[in-house]
C-alpha cells in the first residue's frame, strides 16, 4: 500500500508544479477586464489564454493574476493586465496585420498580440530582457514574433510600414519616426508625457492625414534614448 501511495505522489507532483492558473486568469478577466468595459471577445479570450505567470519572476508568481504592474528586473515592469487588454482592444488588430511594439519588456504584451495578428516586431533596449523574452516567446510557440535589441526611437525601418504600432514605454512626445512608419489607414497607441502621461491614439487615414485623440491618464516607465549596455 505504502509503495502505491508514493508512486501516486510522484506521478501527480509534476502536475502540481505546473499549475496553469486557468481559474485565476478567468477571475482576472471577469473582475478586472470584462467588468471594466473591455468587450472584444478576441481580446478577452487571449487574456484568458496567456500565461502571465511565466513572464514574471518566480517569486512573484502568486500575484501574476492580480490587476497590478509587477517588477521584471532592470528597473522595468510588466504592465497591469487591464491596461494590456485595453490597449490591445484600442489597437483593433486584424489577423493579417503587421504590428510594431516598442518596449518588449517581459514579452507579455507581444504574447497577447501574437495570436491576434499576422506578425509582431518588438524592440527592447535592455539586452538581457530582449534575449530572455525572445527565448520565452519561442518556447511558448509564438513563431510570428521577432524580438530586436535596440532603440525604439528609430522604429524598425526595414520592416516598415506597419498596420499597428504600440508603445509600452512613454516618450515625452510620440516620435515622428514612428508615425512615419505607420501605414495609411493605420493606428498607433502610446503613452505620452513625463510625470503626467496620457494614452494617445493616432489614426492615419488613407490620405496619410493624422488625427490624434487622448484616451486616459496612465503611468508607464519612460522611453529612454540610446542603447544601454
Ligand atoms: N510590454 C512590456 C512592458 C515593458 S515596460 C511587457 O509586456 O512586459 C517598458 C519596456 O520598454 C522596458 O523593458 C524598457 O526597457 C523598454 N524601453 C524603454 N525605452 C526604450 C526604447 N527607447 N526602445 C526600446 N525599448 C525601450
Amino acid at each position: 500500500m505504502k509503495a502505491v501511495a508514493i508512486m501516486l505522489m510522484l506521478a501527480s507532483s509534476p502536475v502540481a508544479a505546473q499549475q496553469d492558473y486557468a481559474k485565476e486568469r478567468e477571475r482576472m478577466v471577469r473582475e478586472h477586464i470584462a467588468s471594466r468595459g473591455i468587450k472584444d471577445p478576441r481580446v478577452l479570450k487571449v487574456m484568458r489564454d496567456t500565461p502571465r505567470h511565466l513572464f514574471i519572476p518566480k517569486s512573484l508568481e502568486s500575484r501574476a493574476y492580480h490587476d497590478t504592474p509587477l517588477p521584471i528586473g532592470y528597473n522595468q515592469t510588466i504592465s497591469q493586465p487591464y491596461i494590456v487588454a485595453s490597449m490591445t482592444e484600442m489597437l483593433a488588430c486584424k489577423p493579417e496585420h503587421k504590428v510594431l511594439e516598442i518596449g518588449t519588456g517581459s514579452g507579455y504584451q507581444a504574447a497577447v498580440l501574437a495570436p491576434l495578428v499576422g506578425k509582431v516586431f518588438t524592440i527592447e533596449i535592455v539586452e538581457p530582457l530582449a534575449k530572455q523574452s525572445a527565448a520565452l516567446l519561442k518556447t511558448l510557440g509564438h513563431a510570428n514574433v521577432e524580438v530586436r535589441y535596440g532603440d525604439g526611437y528609430a522604429g524598425w525601418p526595414e520592416e516598415a510600414p506597419f498596420d499597428r504600432i504600440i508603445l509600452t514605454a512613454a516618450p515625452p512626445e510620440i516620435p515622428q519616426a514612428l508615425i512615419d512608419q505607420l501605414k495609411p489607414g493605420g493606428r498607433l497607441v502610446a503613452p505620452e508625457g513625463r510625470e503626467w502621461q496620457e494614452l494617445i491614439v493616432i489614426d492615419k487615414d488613407e490620405q496619410s492625414r493624422v488625427k490624434r485623440r487622448r484616451a486616459y491618464g496612465v503611468m508607464f516607465v519612460p522611453m529612454v534614448k540610446g542603447k544601454r549596455e
